[in-house]
């Protein structure tokens, strides 16, 4: 039996879990410290009260054989892609339920996308980046290029027109910067893909966060973005989705074949999203639902906004924490990134991520979430404001 050899091109070892044990080891030896954690990726707030009625009630119909649903669409049941077709029309984006694909989270159409693509296409990512995008393409053998992060971009890498690449993943509001490409920063990498006929993976899972207009909520909002853009979408920072596990998927039809053959990869290799979650995930989009995930997003930008003031106060560099549970900075006194996570770890109990974790433009740079709760997170940078 041989095995895909391209797997011994990933990185070793997954970032969270050397975290988790260098944590771990902390604990043990310092068990009268409390930790505080801002380096969870994980969002803490239940789901919202409509989000539970509707996931209850749709228990209830499986329970009644009248109603009993078995398998369900491939697709998606035409009642959340209808759903999601109205919020995409409420900030003036036509996208129509055929055209989007309900999964089980961006994570999985996020790495398995490249299966409807030749092998040979060359890859762009900018760096630092979501670590999915990555090391899928590894192990699809595919060849990467990065387009740095800097400080003096603000970490919104920019196409380069002397570079060639087929597929280009972007990531707005990023992980794991926070940092967000404006209508004119996506109309450059839009019309970069135009005329170089690539593909534009677009990641949007952190669009709620958004309140500004001047940032798009989503590519398709971009003049040309129907003939080069594919973009993902989650519940799951939107709505606390991330145990309950739905996304979807936007396959416009001026991509011409791409639609079909999405959807036959996903009748080959899925099995859709149970009906209960569907029917959970319709109710975020009803007037109710907005304002209740509305209310915990504001929670997690307060925490953000906590973050952010403490490091603009204490002259650190950052970007990150307006429209995005992230804070991206620069570690103090050029420490490199573990560096500062022994040191934040030691000094402070707060733990949080290595930059250096999400590609080489990440070293010397730190992220901070905003998914920890209220007192911890001020605590936290009372800490860290100390030090
Ligand atoms: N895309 C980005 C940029 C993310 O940060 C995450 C999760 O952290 C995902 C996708 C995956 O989300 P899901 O829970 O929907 O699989």
């Amino acid at each position: 039996t041989k095995v895909n050899k391209n797997f011994e091109n990933l990185v070793p070892n997954y970032l969270f879990a050397d975290i988790a044990k260098k944590t771990n080891e902390f604990i043990k030896a310092n068990p009268d410290k409390k930790l505080i954690r801002l380096g969870i990726g994980d969002v803490t707030l239940p789901l919202a009260p409509v989000v539970v009625e509707a996931m209850k009630k749709g228990c209830d119909e499986l329970g009644v054989k009248e109603t009993f649903k078995g398998y369900p669409d491939y697709e998606g049941y035409e009642f959340l892609r209808t759903a999601i077709s109205d919020y995409y029309k409420s900030f003036g984006v036509n996208v129509s339920a055929d055209e989007i694909l309900v999964n089980d989270g961006a994570k999985s159409d996020a790495g398995n996308i490249g299966d409807i693509f030749a092998e040979d296409n060359v890859i762009l990512v900018t760096d630092p980046v979501y670590p999915v995008y990555v090391d899928s393409n590894i192990m699809a053998g595919r060849k990467i290029l990065y387009a740095d992060g800097t400080e003096e971009n603000n970490f919104c890498a920019m196409p380069d027109p002397d570079v060639k690449a087929d597929i280009i993943y972007l990531c707005s509001p990023n992980n794991p910067t926070g940092a967000c490409l404006n209508k004119e920063q996506l109309k450059a990498w839009v019309d970069y893909a135009n005329a170089n006929n690539s593909l534009i993976i677009y990641d949007a899972a952190y669009e709620a966060f958004i309140t500004e207009d001047d940032i798009p909520r989503s590519i398709m909002e971009i003049e040309g973005a129907r003939t080069c853009a594919i973009e993902m979408c989650s519940l799951s920072k939107t709505a606390g989705f991330t145990g309950t596990r739905c996304g979807y998927t936007i396959v416009p039809k001026a991509l011409g074949k791409l639609n079909k053959m999405w959807l036959r990869r996903q009748t080959t290799k899925f099995n859709g999203v149970p009906y209960i979650v569907q029917r959970a995930a319709e109710a975020v989009f009803t007037e109710e639902g907005q304002k209740e995930i509305k209310e915990n997003i504001g929670y997690y930008k307060e925490n953000a906004k906590v973050i952010s003031e403490t490091l603009k106060r204490c002259n650190i560099w950052h970007v990150g924490g307006e429209h995005s549970p992230y804070i991206w900075l620069r570690c103090p006194n050029n420490m490199k990134s573990w560096e500062f996570f022994d040191y934040l770890l030691e000094k402070a109990n707060v733990v949080g991520t290595p930059g250096s974790g999400f590609g080489p433009s990440g070293e010397g740079y730190f992220r901070l979430t905003a998914f920890g709760t209220y007192e911890n997170t001020v605590e936290a940078v009372e800490r860290i404001k100390k030090l």
